[in-house]
């Protein structure tokens, strides 16, 4: 699937990319971490959650007892959308058959969205994070929990606190 998602031409962002980063990691994880898009760093490496944001969110998995090679690390958007900005709906809509076989091929024992995309997307809904945190959802039969994105914590100290919590509630589902 990695081969044929680096030839993937169904949107827009496939012209502006450096690199596909199709996800990495373990093929029998606890747990996928469903992020938004790639970033400058891993549009250079192909490898997602390397830059900034990827080294806050090695803390988080370190704190919820987890190894980063032991799970599963993808994002909505396989591209890195330009300057940083959100993924269009027409290129997450191109996206997501690519995240729905990811899931179905890994069948991790729980999924945690990192952020209002992730969260979005995989839930199809549009309530806010703050409704859609502290609860266990569930998708294709698979537990899912909600989370912020590591940069908006990076922006933000206060939302150590709920992400914290957030962790707990993966740890008691693993
Ligand atoms: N932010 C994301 O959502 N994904 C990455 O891979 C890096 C930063």
């Amino acid at each position: 699937m990695a081969a044929e998602v680096a030839g993937c031409t169904r949107c827009a962002l496939s012209i502006s990319r450096r690199t596909v980063v199709p996800g990495e990691g373990s093929l029998r994880p606890p747990v996928l971490f469903i992020g938004e898009g790639p970033g400058e760093e891993e549009d250079k490496t192909g490898r997602p959650f390397v830059g900034p944001a990827g080294k806050y969110l090695d803390k988080w998995i370190a704190a919820a007892g987890l190894e980063r090679a032991a799970c599963f690390i993808v994002n909505c958007v396989k591209c890195r959308p330009p300057q940083n900005r959100e993924p269009h709906p027409d290129e997450l809509a191109a996206c997501t058959p690519f995240l729905e076989r990811q899931i179905g091929a890994l069948h991790p024992r729980v999924i945690c969205c990192l952020g209002r995309i992730a969260s979005h997307t995989l839930l199809s809904t549009s309530a806010s994070l703050g409704e859609l945190r502290g609860r266990v959802h569930a998708r294709a039969g698979i537990p899912v929990v909600v989370t912020y994105h590591p940069s908006a914590v990076l922006r933000d100290q206060a939302l150590r606190a709920p992400v914290w919590l957030d962790l707990k509630l993966l740890k008691t589902l693993l």
